[in-house]
């Protein structure tokens, strides 16, 4: 059997893969990418992008609902999700298609079809094999379900995306990124909607200000957050109405739809890692070192197999700094996984970078000082419904370093970036004191905190 020998091969066409292909591609060498499914990953086809445009679309039904406060008669006579979900869909559409004229200019080969190792050079494609110097695994991560009998009756964030008709009643169970997520573009969509926390809180690593905030806005949009709550049976009604039933005897009835939003499992089940020798840890994700090698030389691992700061711009980053190591004589390129700054698209929305007041504590003991503020942006001064913004810095040491920066409320998701490069060069108080605000914005409020 003819083998195509590659310089470099990528399993998985998603964020971590599609870069460190393009990477190589970039260095002058022969690269392709293996994808089993549509060309872009978890981000753009079930992730990200489709997360995001809904996050709009419920923005504009607050902009609806605040709209009356400035002037504007405003009738909202119908909202037509089969319209947002094919608009969705096509703009989805579009990048899939442009991916494939992309990595044809680029010179990256597609592979469409499952990967599986055959050995630490080799992988099996259908039935044909291909080699390489150097493999990159990014083949990402799958949603769970928890087990537990009925289980099959909810479906996950990817079910989520593909539904043709808006629920009326949804139960999400989880306390992450997407269970807040969800819960909070469906409910501003119309949707009933109850949040179902196995704890007293969601959102258990990051500042308490931020998820005592986020509670208050949601439980004021009309969320039912029920904290709590384990399920442990899911009942199918013969009306199709589903019943859960939790810990305790506590009996929720009457959804249409029951979403798992309890995390996510890497992808390694079906790729025969161990013809290759590739070690994975008990919960199957893939251990590296800090270049992203794996224990077998000349096989790497980006993204979220990898279980790190489940991230597209975490994955597309390693992976080019990868593919700049092994292709452009830069020995120590990596990535430094510390200070990544992260948003939660939720409604107001989170952003957040560094350590959270709990964690500086934890390492620099009385060394911090924390400056925080919470007020009511302009934007909302003539609307009926207020959502307040909140911020907070957390800094260290006699020159006040600045280690956190956690806001939550309207527009702090296009705020964090440029104050994420502040907080990563170094910045001090100091340094965020002496710069002249801008007026009026609720940015200004980082830079004249007391
Ligand atoms: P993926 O993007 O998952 O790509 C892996 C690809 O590998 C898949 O296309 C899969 O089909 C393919 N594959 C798997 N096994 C094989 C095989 N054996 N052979 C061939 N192909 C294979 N991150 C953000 O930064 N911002 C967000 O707003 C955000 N929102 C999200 C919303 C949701 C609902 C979800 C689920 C995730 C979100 N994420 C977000 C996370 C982000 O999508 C992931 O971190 C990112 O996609 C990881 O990239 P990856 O390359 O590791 O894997
Ligand atoms: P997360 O890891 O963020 O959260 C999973 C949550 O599920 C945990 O908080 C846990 O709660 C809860 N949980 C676990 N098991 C159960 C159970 N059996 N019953 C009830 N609750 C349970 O996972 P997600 O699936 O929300 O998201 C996966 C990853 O995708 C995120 O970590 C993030 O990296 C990425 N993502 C990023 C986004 C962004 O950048 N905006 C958006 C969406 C996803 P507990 O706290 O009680 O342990």
């Amino acid at each position: 059997m003819s083998i195509k020998h590659y310089d470099l091969l990528a399993i998985g066409g998603g964020s971590g893969g599609l870069s460190a292909a393009e990477r190589a591609a970039l260095h002058g060498k022969k690269a392709a990418v293996i994808e089993s499914g549509r060309m872009g990953g978890t981000c753009v086809n079930v992730g990200c992008v489709p997360k995001k445009v809904m996050w709009n679309a419920a923005g504009i039904a607050h902009s609806l609902r605040d709209a009356q406060g400035y002037g504007f008669d405003v009738m909202l006579n119908h909202f037509d999700w089969s319209h947002l979900v094919s608009g969705r869909d096509d703009y989805i559409k579009g990048i899939n298609d442009w991916y494939g004229t992309y990595l044809k200019d680029s010179d990256v080969d597609v592979i469409h079809g499952q990967a599986r190792f055959v050995d630490a050079h080799t992988l099996e494609v259908d039935g044909k094999r291909y080699s390489a110097d150097h493999i990159v695994i990014a083949p990402g991560g799958v949603p769970m379900v928890p087990a537990i009998p009925g289980a099959e009756h909810g479906i996950t964030s990817d079910g989520f995306f593909a539904l043709k008709e808006q629920p009326k009643r949804i139960a999400i169970v989880g306390a992450g990124y997407i269970a807040v997520e969800l819960a909070g573009l469906m409910r501003a969509l119309g949707s009933e909607v109850d949040l179902l926390l196995r704890g007293q809180h969601f959102l258990s690593s990051f500042d308490p200000m931020l998820r005592e905030s986020l509670m208050e806005e949601m439980l004021n949009d009309g969320v039912n957050i029920l904290p709590n709550i384990s399920i442990n049976e899911v009942i199918k009604g013969e009306d199709g109405h589903l019943s859960l039933h939790a810990q305790g005897g506590h009996q929720l009835t009457g959804f249409d739809c029951l979403i798992w939003a309890i995390g996510r499992a890497p992808n390694t089940m079906d790729l025969n890692l161990e013809s290759a020798g590739v070690a994975m840890n008990e919960r199957g994700y893939i251990p590296t070192d800090e270049f992203q090698n794996t224990n077998v030389p000349g096989v790497y691992a980006v993204g979220d197999v990898t279980g790190r700061a489940q991230l597209t711009p975490v994955a597309i980053a390693a992976a080019r700094r990868l593919g700049d190591r092994l292709f452009n004589n830069q020995p120590e390129r990596k990535l430094d996984y510390e200070n990544i700054p992260t948003v939660m698209f939720s409604h107001p929305p989170i952003g957040t970078v560094g350590l959270s007041e709990d964690e500086a504590r934890e390492i620099h003991g009385d060394a911090i000082k924390v400056y925080q503020t919470r007020f009511t942006p302009m934007y909302h001064a003539m609307t009926p419904h207020k959502t307040k913004t909140a911020m907070k810095l957390v800094c260290v040491g006699a020159k006040e370093r600045i280690v956190g920066i956690h806001m939550i409320g309207h527009g702090v998701d296009e705020m964090l970036q440029g104050f994420a490069v502040a907080l990563k060069m170094g910045a001090t108080k100091k340094d965020f004191d002496d710069t002249v605000a801008i007026h009026p914005t609720s940015s200004e409020e980082l830079v004249t905190m007391r």
